[in-house]
């Protein structure tokens, strides 16, 4: 038998020197190129790069319309606009996200609802849905989480029954498909977040896909204060008229950020593939460690890996997550936690959410731990985040 190495959080060496992230953006000298070039052109904002982007990154998932904004935030925002929701109404949405996803309903004036999810992939359960549909539900906002695809079949057909908008919550799934359609397709408006820890970067930024039309003109009339026209337009007319005719906000995204984002998507297929040969990795390596328990993937759905999620078999360990999360950390491996559910936050609780209707994202919730997963990872950093997982699991097994 081996011989037991010490944890680093009790003394021992730990399995790397250099901290691990859990996510981290690839910039190469191409990009930076990009951003110069934008840098010594006549727009920094609201210029013709923003439109090149914007048109690049719908074709990139096969949507008609792209909208690209400040914020993945700000552009969950203008999407709960953009489908007409105001008070009274109400929105159903998972409790395994960032805080962001229900947020955007509050921000316009709407109730968030919170429905619980399926228990192995963590998407929200269309069934859970449809048991919290009122007269007042507008929207539903699954999130794919992971970057796997909820079940957009069911959504679909219960959302055609009773009226609904889906506003897909896409911030982890640049790539993902299902029965071969790309995430981007599968909802009536599709948000990306382009923040470094996701697919590709702007620095911070956001995009909503469509192949509504007028969804699209009320997007970009909601990143600029609700003005119809923007600069480029009326100075193309010679006309200094405007009109605000919606309260918006200044969502704008500059065109120094989409030269970024330009030239990281043109390198975004390599990257996926790089994520999905890193989870296939820890897949197998992880595949006899009872301890863990991996996310499931539903047969008809390529995820894009944003993040590696295992559970934790805790029945099976003398100590609790955190603990392993700390023993992770001090190996040098940046393990994080996706999600606190939302409805926990003080904030929700504030409002009047209360803990216990979630019980199969509340259960989860304690066993949750996410590994580091980019794709600029070496065969080596994998390597090493397999040696910690298992040293640690090893040392608190029971
Ligand atoms: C990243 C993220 C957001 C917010 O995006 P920002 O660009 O950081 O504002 C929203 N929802 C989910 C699920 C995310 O992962």
């Amino acid at each position: 038998m081996k011989e037991k190495q010490p944890l680093a959080i009790a003394g021992g060496r730990p399995v790397r020197a250099a901290f691990l992230p859990y996510a981290r953006q690839t910039v190469d000298e191409e990009d930076i190129r990009g951003v110069v070039d934008a840098l010594r052109s006549d727009w920094l904002t609201t210029g013709p790069v923003v439109e090149r982007y914007e048109a690049a990154f719908a074709e990139a998932v096969g949507a008609r319309q792209a909208v690209a904004l400040s914020s993945g935030t700000a552009a969950l925002h203008a999407a709960v606009f953009a489908a007409g929701l105001g008070p009274g109404d109400e929105a159903i949405t998972s409790p395994i996200t960032f805080a962001a996803t229900a947020n955007a309903v509050l921000y316009q004036g709407a109730r968030p609802v919170f429905a619980d999810v399926e228990p192995d992939t963590l998407t929200i359960d269309p069934a859970a849905v449809a048991a919290c549909v009122t007269p007042r539900t507008r929207a539903v906002l699954p999130v794919d989480y992971a970057g796997h695809p909820a079940d957009y079949d069911a959504l679909r057909a219960l959302a055609a029954r009773h009226g609904l908008a889906i506003i897909a919550d896409a911030c982890h799934a640049l790539g993902a498909t299902r029965r071969g359609v790309p995430v981007g397709r599968l909802a009536d408006l599709t948000v990306f977040s382009t923040h470094p820890a996701k697919h590709v970067t702007t620095g911070e930024g956001g995009i909503v896909v469509t192949d509504d039309a007028d969804a699209a003109r009320r997007l970009r009339l909601f990143r600029n204060h609700g003005i119809t026209t923007e600069t480029r337009e009326r100075l193309g007319q010679s006309a200094y008229a405007y009109e605000m005719v919606a309260l918006g906000y200044n969502y704008r995204i500059t065109d120094v950020q989409c030269a970024l984002g330009l030239s990281q998507l043109a390198k975004r297929g390599p990257w996926l593939a790089r994520r999905r040969a890193i989870a296939t990795r820890y897949a197998e390596a992880f595949r006899n460690l009872k301890e863990i328990q991996p996310l499931a993937v539903r047969e008809a759905v390529e995820p894009a890996w944003h993040i590696y999620v295992i559970r934790l078999a805790l029945d099976r360990l003398a100590v609790d997550r955190d603990a392993v999360f700390q023993a992770l950390r001090a190996e040098g491996i940046g393990v994080n936690v996706h999600y606190i559910p939302v409805p926990w936050h003080p904030y929700y609780e504030g409002l009047g959410y209360r803990r216990g209707a979630w019980p199969v994202a509340e259960g989860a919730f304690p066993r949750l731990l996410t590994l580091p997963l980019f794709p600029g990872m070496t065969d080596a950093d994998v390597g090493d985040v397999v040696a910690a997982v298992s040293k640690v699991l090893e040392a608190y097994r029971r």
